[in-house]
């Protein structure tokens, strides 16, 4: 049997802002309010430059070197593009993190709280911020449990002055998404925060059924990765 070609990044991200589009209008929410990053980690450039073509501009990505090294050059060129911070963040690049990203979303202990407030401090400009939770208490996932969430909100607001605009999580794999991604829009609502990052490529319609306002699409955006982290 002759395997079918590969849809080109621009169908794939049409489908993308199509189901997005519709997972909105069916949750009573406008379509244009959901933000898609699109996960460009370890992805090759012919498939960059094909994204960056169809006038996509906020991307994800989970290493800060690797970032650096994919972005610096193309942000020179569109000024307009917003990068997102989505992996672990070690104390050590939180200096480079604040120069590169325009958005960390993956804030999860006071040790990282306290080095980005220095290096915010130190560069005059913060980026916006995010906490991740550990929605499924999972040992080997980053993020603050949700039983201690409140808590750490309240220290990085008061104790770091830093400016928090949501919370982002992972559920565990192969298991029903939607009640976690309940859980954590019930701690963003009992906290004052109205953004939420949730749902990847296999489950971004029922995050954005559940509350999501900013989606991570990787692999159904820009094909598979040809090597996984
Ligand atoms: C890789 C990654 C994604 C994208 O995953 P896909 O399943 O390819 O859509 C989303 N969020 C985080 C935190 C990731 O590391």
């Amino acid at each position: 049997m002759k395997q079918l070609p590969d849809l080109s990044i621009s169908e794939r991200r049409a489908q993308i802002l199509l189901s997005i589009e519709k997972a909105a209008i069916s949750n009573g929410v406008d379509p244009e309010s959901i933000c898609l990053t699109g996960v460009s980690k370890v992805q090759p450039d012919n498939r960059i430059e094909a994204m960056l073509a169809t006038g996509q501009r906020v991307y994800g990505e989970n290493r800060v070197q690797e970032a650096q090294k994919r972005w610096k050059d193309r942000i020179e060129k569109h000024p307009d593009i917003q990068l997102r911070l989505i992996g672990p963040l070690q104390t050590n690049k939180s200096e480079d993190a604040v120069a590169l990203f325009d958005v960390i979303e993956t804030l999860d202990r006071p040790k990282l709280a306290r080095s980005l407030a220095k290096a915010a401090e130190k560069s005059g400009s913060c980026p916006e911020l995010f906490i991740q939770v550990n929605i499924g208490q999972e040992t080997q996932k980053s993020g603050v449990l949700p039983s201690e969430t409140d808590a750490f909100i309240k220290s990085v607001r008061n104790e770091y002055e830093l400016p928090l605009s949501g919370l982002m999580c992972i559920p565990p794999n192969g298991q029903p998404a939607a009640p976690y991604f309940t859980l954590l829009k019930e701690i963003a609502n009992r906290n004052g925060l109205t953004q939420l990052s949730m749902g990847m490529s296999s489950d971004f319609e029922l995050a954005i059924a559940h509350g999501a306002t900013h989606v991570r699409v990787g692999s159904a955006l820009f094909g598979e990765r040809v090597s996984s982290h």
